[in-house]
């Protein structure tokens, strides 16, 4: 019976998913309840219930930016705060190793990793990108399965009244081939709480047993289910509340290992409770909606909300509603709590967020321009009292999200005009060019996401050619590893002939001026200016010159002028992509640019034929070029910084940067200390946090000669010659009264810098190693990425704190032991790896050591004593026999350093007797001749005793 319902309400689950109606659309109050209690009541009546009845601390929402924690992008579950409990790692003097029993609500983002709900997000009624997780705990086993279950079934059935017979409970029926028994233990506790047994199922691991993440805390669960259509027919259940026991933690090889100590976790969405208690199918049929559905009605003008799903939704108005009201409270959210619309990561996760929204908005929903800000206010008085973070940002998110809204609607206009000329010259049954697709999304002007080309595509009924987009892709993955180390492989290069002929020819070197055409705007971001050129000279790949080159070639181009930064001085080359004047609707992706003997050769695909003489609109890639600008600057304040740090003669030996790194080399007497290190890093910050405007100005070089702390490479500099200095105008600068290039970073550079230091954001020397005798290399990131490292940094460092009071703890087991032991040895090998302050690693390497060499040695005590132990109670035994046959178990004796091996024994007897002896640790003979064998046995007890 259990089975047959059980695979019927799969089904029906199932089915469910598929077809996302929450059971139709009509709006149905339980007759004789009070009325719908509004969501802020729900969330308090939750937290009271746990706090009062049943003695729980409230804790308030982490951020959703997971800190840490790199094996998440966004916090997904009200758990993630508390995995260090659960993982038994939490520090003993923070407050969260004192919790006990405790009750949240949490911001919960779920568009990422391995909790993506984004897909299901506008196609039903009950998936969000961000919602609200109510959940209580029991940590330590305070208390387990019995008492969770009759909490959830208490506050569901007499706090909010909803009817036993529309709740359904399912629990883990097992895992025969991870070993896992069914928890027959939360079936019986059900029914002994008067759940019917019909309304008790039981499904297999995909179901019921919950995980974080491919890595951590997980457990077997049991979930509350609420039937929508409760005719006393077919059920059609939605998940409410989930209880999870944490028992295990799943290993980076795929393990499952038992965990110290066990909890209960739970997590009940409070939108979809919401929408029980107000009676109706939909979360956004409720108050937590619903004024987002009628702003949206408002600023666009359009037909009102009528919750229509699936085919139904006729021009998919109702699911733009929902998409649009959906996104922009996970946007509002997630920039509150500091994750911003960006290129990688959980920032690009958001950036494609935002897109959808402006999709939907503006395609479906006919929204004008700067609407999606618009209702950023309405999510702040919605969420505003539970989360008071999104009042205190609201200007911030408005300005955010209405920036990019412009960037991307200026991209998608462009966007659409290219697809839009490709097509007129396609034939009926031709695929869609992979170039042209890819060059849509290459760059981070139009940088329109791969997806959304596709579904532009498939608007106009037209296939895309997908394997050469694979190709493309694969080829971009290479291009991006050569970046990340700098080039060994040299790309297109002008040879000798082509240098002579251009020469003799009389054609100036290229004008790459527009380089430094950029303004930083009021709001704070770089306007990059354009550049429109001519070309003078095309060559194939082999370095020919030609006059014209054709669809598909790959080449060289030679241009009157650049805005184009060529690889030189360390700084990675731009890219970015050009169009022919008149022809914008082609782009031909330009991924670097190189200069030789003053000409700038820019490398290109052509996917249309290209000739000498043809005007051209090149446009770099922003998002890169502006993350060279931000390690460049970085650069010279870390080369500041060093020479703050470690005296005024220190020099610098080269460096290179890309958007993803920078890397530094420096002349030293020896390795930089932590401290150093520590220092060096908190000079840049200074400079960074004071937010210097930079002062760049091309100058005579002579000019330049005698300023006292004035740094300049060991190579030959250009005349006119580009001066940068932070914080103090150049002409200052090079004024040899003024002292100022031994006060601030004032350098002679070609490179493109920030025009204040504040973008840099960060520093974090994230590695550092002898290069040769006398040079170190250090390795750095900037920004989001550096404020990462210290949060890994930080966590790993109470890691170790709390395995350090574990130790000192002590113990008599000798299994516990060796789990510390081991702990130590997988604590190592992550500080050793991770992307974290260098200062810290190897202060947490130092502190490891001694802390692996304690717990070796508490080991070996506990094993010595139970080896005397078990050899004493053998003798004892056996006092009257000739023989022994018995083992004793001495794991780590046999290790590398026992302090009594057979061998040393043997030979303190045998050399007592003129002989000698030779062996192993374990195993040893000898030869010795006396009078008196009781003297030399005694001589043997003796020794041993000492040694035990
Ligand atoms: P579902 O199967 O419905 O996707 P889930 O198994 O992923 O749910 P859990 O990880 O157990 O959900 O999360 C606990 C609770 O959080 C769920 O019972 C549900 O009430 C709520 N929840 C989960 N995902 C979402 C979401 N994307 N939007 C709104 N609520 C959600
Ligand atoms: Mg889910």
């Amino acid at each position: 019976m259990a089975a047959s319902m059980a695979a019927a309400a799969r089904r029906l689950r199932r089915a469910f998913r598929r077809s996302p109606l929450w059971g139709g659309l009509s709006r149905r109050p339980f007759s004789s309840e009070p009325p719908p209690a509004s969501a802020t009541a729900v969330r308090d009546a939750f937290l009271s219930f746990f706090r009062d009845r049943h003695g729980h601390q409230l804790v308030p929402s982490a951020s959703v930016r997971p800190r840490g924690d790199p094996s998440l992008l966004f916090v997904n579950a009200g758990m993630n705060q508390f995995k260090p409990i659960f993982l038994g790692t939490v520090d003993p003097r923070s407050e969260m190793a004192g919790f006990r029993r405790v009750a949240n609500s949490q911001k919960c983002v779920r568009a990422g990793g391995r909790h993506n709900d984004l897909e299901d997000v506008g196609r039903d009624l009950s998936h969000h990108t961000f919602f609200e997780m109510l959940g209580n705990w029991a940590f330590g086993g305070e208390y387990f399965k019995e008492e969770a279950c009759r909490m959830a079934w208490e506050l569901l059935t007499q706090v909010y009244g909803i009817p036993e017979d529309r709740l359904w409970v399912s629990y883990f029926g097992g895992d025969p081939k991870a070993g896992l028994d069914p928890d027959l233990e939360s079936r019986d506790i059900w029914l002994s709480l008067g759940v019917c047994a019909s309304h008790v199922l039981s499904f297999g691991p995909q179901e019921n047993f919950w995980e974080m993440g491919n890595t951590g805390p997980c457990g077997p669960c049991t979930e509350i289910h609420y039937d929508l259509a409760g005719r006393g027919g077919a059920p059609q259940l939605v998940e409410l509340w989930n209880l999870v026991f944490i028992q295990h933690n799943r290993e980076a090889d795929g393990s499952l290992q038992p965990l110290p100590q066990r909890h209960v976790d739970t997590g009940m969405g409070l939108e979809r409770l919401v929408a029980v208690l107000q009676g109706t199918h939909s979360t956004y049929d409720t108050d937590l909606f619903s004024p987002l559905l009628d702003a949206i009605q408002q600023g666009c003008g359009v037909s009102p909300y009528l919750g229509r799903v699936g085919a139904a939704d006729e021009g998919r108005t109702d699911m733009a509603y929902r998409v649009v009201a959906d996104h922009i409270r996970t946007l509002s959210v997630c920039i509150a709590d500091g994750v911003c619309p960006g290129m990688s990561g959980a920032p690009l996760v958001l950036r494609r967020i935002l897109r959808r929204a402006v999709r939907f908005s503006t395609e479906v929903l006919r929204a004008p321009p700067g609407f999606l800000g618009s209702l950023v206010p309405v999510v702040v008085e919605t969420l505003g009292d539970a989360y008071p973070e999104l009042r205190k940002h609201s200007a911030q998110i408005v300005n955010l999200v209405s920036e990019d809204e412009a960037a991307f609607l200026a991209s998608l206009q462009r966007g659409r005009h290219i697809i839009d000329q490709t097509l007129r010259r396609l034939g009926p049954s031709d695929l869609f060019p992979a170039e042209v697709a890819w060059s849509l999304s290459l760059s981070g002007n139009l940088g329109l996401p791969l997806d959304l080309v596709e579904l532009m595509l498939e608007e106009k009924g037209v296939q895309l050619d997908s394997a050469g987009l694979a190709r493309l892709a694969q080829e971009e993955t290479q291009h991006r590893s050569r970046q990340a180390e700098p080039a060994q492989e040299r790309g297109l290069q002008l040879n000798v002939h082509a240098l002579g002929e251009l020469q003799r020819r009389g054609v100036p070197p290229t004008d790459d001026s527009p380089k430094y055409s950029y303004s930083l705007r009021p709001s704070g971001g770089y306007e990059f200016g354009t550049c429109e050129a001519q070309v003078l000279q095309l060559y194939t790949e082999d370095g020919t010159a030609v006059a014209s080159v054709g669809k598909g070639q790959r080449c060289g181009l030679l241009l009157d002028k650049t805005n184009f930064y060529a690889e030189q001085g360390g700084q990675a080359s731009d890219r970015g992509y050009l169009v022919r004047v008149g022809q914008e609707d082609v782009l031909f992706p330009v991924p670097r640019a190189q200069v030789c003997g003053g000409f700038i050769l820019h490398e290109a695909v052509a996917p249309e034929g290209l000739k000498v003489g043809d005007q051209v609109q090149l446009h770099v890639d922003e998002a890169w070029r502006l993350g060279c600008m931000e390690k460049h600057t970085a650069t010279h304040l870390l080369n500041w910084a060093l020479r703050q740090t470690l005296g005024p003669g220190t020099e610098q030996q080269g460096s290179h940067l890309n958007p993803e790194r920078l890397r530094f080399d420096v002349a030293t007497q020896a390795p930089l200390t932590p401290e150093q290190l520590r220092a060096v890093e908190g000079t840049v910050q200074e400079a960074v946090g004071q937010d210097e405007a930079v002062y760049m100005e091309e100058v005579a070089l002579a000019r330049t000669a005698h300023v006292p702390g004035l740094r300049f490479l060991d190579e030959v500099y250009p005349d006119p010659v580009r001066v940068v200095s932070v914080g103090v105008p150049v002409a200052e600068a090079l004024d040899l009264a003024s002292q100022a290039a031994l006060q601030t970073s004032v350098e002679l550079c070609c490179g493109t810098h920030l025009l204040r230091t504040g973008a840099v954001g960060d520093l974090v020397i994230v590695g550092e190693r002898q290069l040769s005798r006398g040079t170190t290399r250090l390795l750095a990131v900037t920004g989001e990425q550096a404020q990462q490292a210290r949060e890994v940094g930080q966590a790993l460092a109470q890691e170790v704190g709390a395995a350090a009071e574990r130790l000192s703890r002590g113990s008599q087991d000798v299994v516990e032991a060796q789990r510390l032991s081991k702990d130590m040895g997988r604590l190592t090998d992550a500080v050793d790896t991770a992307v974290m302050p260098q200062w810290q690693r190897r202060e947490l390497q130092a502190t490891l050591k001694v802390l692996q060499r304690r717990a070796n040695t508490a080991i070996r005590k506990l094993e010595t004593g139970q080896a005397a132990q078990k050899t004493q109670e053998l003798l004892r035994r056996h006092s009257e026999g000739p023989l022994i046959v018995d083992t004793v178990s001495t794991e780590s004796l046999s290790g590398t350093t026992p302090a009594f091996t057979a061998e040393a024994w043997a030979l303190a007897v045998c050399s007592h007797m003129g002989g000698k002896a030779w062996g192993s640790q374990v195993v040893a003979q000898g030869t010795g001749t006396t009078a008196d064998l009781e003297a030399a046995l005694r001589t043997a007890r003796a020794y041993a005793l000492n040694q035990l």
